[in-house]
């Protein structure tokens, strides 16, 4: 007989889908291996589908699960509007006192979540994890990535982890806290950084996607990495600054030097190609720092607006 009545505590699986028909149920299917932990510590488990806007069966296949399982929820989104987008939606529609936010793909691997919950309970308010090896990814890729964070410990005072997934269980006030970042140029990973809270990183060999494919190419990567620079970073903005009094100082000495040379040897008039060269390297990087003003100009116009992050379509 049961003499304590303990309050199940309820966790909530987030899972961004886009053009995953394939993944659906293996993914159900391996998230409820861990049955036997949730029996054992008293969770209930809900799990939260976000349809980025596919156009394949995902949503069909997901109406399939829930018809077999109430614990399935779907909410489908009139069109693609990005993980980041999705990952917002499922927090904003969660109910548990924990939250994980997943990979359909299997990339993040559910069997890593009992020992997630141990150290929950010990006390962290979040477990992330991260990617030691990028086994099985694109050198080019890999290289860029690394660069990127080491880029953004520079000149960003968030902290981002190199590797960092956005496998992350996290507690109640944690996600409202998340929640109230209401921007519109989300970048989860440095969000997280942002709001603190004690955090345990988790360290797994990088898991090869196990049905269909990537929906990153090297373009919508990069541009991705410079909506974390101009998210957390107002850095590459002094950018101007620092050319500009470099470029003052070199023109300086030049001015000593040419004056120096015009009093000692006379001066045979030959400046043409170099003024032609000095004119259009001084001009191109004039434009580039245009460029990263006007960066930001765009993502503060985005912000201005205040459109809604996500439109849904349908909610089950
Ligand atoms: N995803 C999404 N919207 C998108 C792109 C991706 O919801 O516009 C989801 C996708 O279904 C998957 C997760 O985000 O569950 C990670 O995507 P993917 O595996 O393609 O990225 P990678 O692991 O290659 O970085
Ligand atoms: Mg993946």
């Amino acid at each position: 007989m049961e003499i304590m009545e303990e309050r199940m505590s309820l966790l909530s699986v987030i899972v961004p889908c886009y053009n995953e028909e394939e993944s659906v149920e293996l993914f159900y299917s391996e998230l409820f291996k861990n049955q036997p932990f949730f029996d054992e510590k008293d969770i209930d488990v809900e799990l939260l589908f976000i349809d980025d806007g596919s156009r394949d069966q995902t949503v069909a296949e997901v109406k399939r699960l829930r018809a077999q399982d109430e614990r399935v929820r779907l909410i489908s989104f009139s069109r693609n509007f990005g993980k980041e987008a999705a990952m917002y939606a499922g927090l904003e529609h969660s109910k548990g006192d924990y939250v994980v936010i997943m990979d359909v793909d299997l990339q993040d691997p559910p069997a890593l979540l009992p020992e997630m919950y141990s150290y929950m309970e010990e006390g962290y308010d979040s477990v992330a994890t991260r990617r030691v090896t990028r086994k099985g990814e694109p050198p080019i890729r890999s290289f860029f990535a690394r660069l990127f964070y080491r880029l953004m410990k520079k000149i960003s005072k968030t902290e981002m982890m190199d590797g960092a997934r956005d496998y992350r269980l996290m507690t109640r006030q944690m996600v409202d806290s998340i929640l109230a970042m209401e921007e519109y140029n989300r970048f989860t990973k440095g969000i997280f950084g942002w709001v603190g809270y004690r955090t345990k990183w988790l360290e797994f060999e990088n898991v090869e996607r196990a049905k269909g494919e990537t929906k990153w190419n090297f373009w919508k990567l990069l541009l991705y990495s410079l909506d974390g620079i101009t998210a957390f970073s107002t850095a590459p903005l002094m950018l101007s600054s620092f050319m500009g009094v470099l470029f003052a100082i070199i023109a300086f000495l030049l001015i000593v030097f040419i004056i120096v040379r015009k009093l000692i040897f006379g001066d045979p008039v030959s400046g043409w190609p170099s003024l032609v060269c000095i004119i259009l390297c001084t001009s191109s990087i004039q434009f580039f720092c245009i460029g990263i003003v006007g960066q930001y100009l765009a993502k503060t116009y985005m912000e201005v607006k205040r459109r809604p992050i996500y439109l849904v379509k349908e909610e089950l």
